[in-house]
């Protein structure tokens, strides 16, 4: 693995989307009493569900984003039988929340500052450009990189093939001297590997046949950097 340019992706391989969703969620619900007519964990893992069914529909261009915004939370009110008058509002809400709840991942940013001493860096996320621009803001990615591609904006979603086709043209690099470093097998690695490229996949992953598709496999950052530190 001798990489002469890395992209990280952003959400749940930098930072901690999965708690900060969560906690959100959380929040909503003790926010508005008529959602408390389900369990609060029936209401995060069916949100959860409805949420990631219409990522797909949105990837596939079926819905659009205000859509996704609105219907994740709509379409888990009708499941639920929760009853309320405004799901916007509600969104909304979520998306405040959210926001207040984002971290870094262990290790993440300690790994990021010594990488890009070494190797120029940038970043390639599927999220909101609205939403996904307050995280480079507040995390200071823009101080790493000036390549923040961004799906909404390039109009293609990981694992679409175009998304890594701009992404090599932004760096100027050839497909086998980028490393992707991600945590979604879909998106992340197979996006990855199809467009050529090295991938190091961030994972607790068991299953030895996905294992074998990234050319390396890590769980804690400490692991990565000690890869890298060869160059
Ligand atoms: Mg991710």
């Amino acid at each position: 693995m001798q990489p002469d340019f890395i992209y990280f992706d952003i959400d749940d391989t930098l930072l901690d989307h999965m708690h900060a969703q969560q906690n959100a969620l959380s929040d909503a619900y003790n926010h508005y009493e008529a959602l408390q007519a389900a369990g609060l964990e029936d209401f995060q893992n069916t949100y959860k569900e409805i949420n990631s069914r219409l990522w797909l529909e949105y990837s596939i261009g079926r819905i659009d984003r205000p859509e996704l915004s609105l219907r994740r939370f709509q379409d888990s009110f009708t499941r639920l039988g929760i009853e309320i008058e405004d799901s916007t509002e509600v969104a909304g809400f979520y998306m405040n929340a959210y926001r207040k709840h984002w971290s870094w991942l262990p290790g993440a940013k300690e790994a990021l500052d010594e990488i890009c001493e070494h190797y120029p860096v940038g970043f390639i996320t599927n999220g909101f450009a609205e939403t996904q621009k307050l995280k480079v803001n507040d995390f200071r990615l823009k101080e790493y990189s000036d390549q923040v591609i961004i799906s909404e904006e390039v109009g293609f979603l990981k694992p679409h093939p175009e998304i890594f086709r701009y992404a090599e043209e932004k760096a100027g690099i050839s497909a086998d001297k980028i490393l992707y470093v991600g945590d979604s097998y879909s998106s992340d690695v197979k996006g990855g590997k199809a467009a050529g490229w090295q991938v190091a996949w961030f994972t607790k992953e068991s299953d030895a046949e996905r294992l074998s598709k990234a050319d390396f496999n890590f769980d804690d950052f400490s692991e990565l950097r000690a890869k890298l530190n060869g160059k």
